[in-house]
């Protein structure tokens, strides 16, 4: 059987090899822009995850005529109404904290939003849109949790220090990557993604 070909529509080599290590690899061939020799700045102007995923797949299908998935993540904070949700990587800066996709100013920013709120509950929600043969599809992660009060812990990346996932009692920052990708939302979008390429895209 020949493999197929996947395009995953980013240049995170930390999200492509997460994939790649959950997928049964001799199936499947996934790549990522750089390796499709795409440098294009693919646009992300929706107001919906939902929508910035489905930009980017569509993008990758109309241009480049090859089966797509891409992904796009927000941190959902309840005593915020949801943000910053689609502007989680610039919430900072948008409230005049520093650089986009800064995660100190990200934190910070947030930290003081929340201050005498005794209400920290915010989930994590991770969208994978998928092109595949013409038809459109989407796959869904969410974990809850609440945001600390300050940060804690060395691992992972972005708001990690200060998100303490239901039930675990640590930051995602304080667990290793394998724990963390059992629980994520990425983690769980991913797998959801997989168990319909295996049922529908690979073996069918
Ligand atoms: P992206 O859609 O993966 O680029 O993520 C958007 C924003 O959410 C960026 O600011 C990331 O740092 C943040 N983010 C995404 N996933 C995680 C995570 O697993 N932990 C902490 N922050 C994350």
């Amino acid at each position: 059987m020949t493999r197929k070909l996947l395009i995953m529509a980013t240049n995170n080599e930390h999200k492509l090899k997460e994939v790649r290590q959950i997928l049964d690899y001799k199936d499947i061939l996934i790549k990522g822009l750089e390796e499709m020799g795409c440098y294009d700045d693919i646009p992300e102007t929706a107001d919906t995850l939902e929508g910035n995923a489905l930009l980017k797949a569509r993008y990758m299908y109309s241009h480049y005529g090859v089966d797509c998935f891409a992904d796009d993540t927000g941190l959902e904070v309840e005593a915020l109404d949801g943000q910053p949700g689609v502007f989680t990587a610039r919430f900072g800066q948008m409230n005049g904290y520093g650089n986009s996709h800064d995660a100190d100013a990200n934190m910070q920013c947030l930290l003081d939003k929340l201050k005498g709120k005794e209400n920290r509950k915010a989930r994590f929600r991770t969208v994978i849109a998928l092109v595949c043969e013409g038809k459109e599809y989407i796959f869904e992660g969410i974990v809850e949790g609440e945001i600390l009060t300050e940060k804690s812990g060395q691992e992972g990346f972005g708001y990690d220090p200060i998100f303490s996932p239901e039930g675990k009692g640590i930051s995602f920052a304080e667990m290793s990557a394998e724990e963390k990708n059992q629980i994520s939302h990425r983690g769980r979008a991913v797998e959801k993604l997989i168990a319909w390429l295996k049922k529908e895209y690979i073996y069918k």
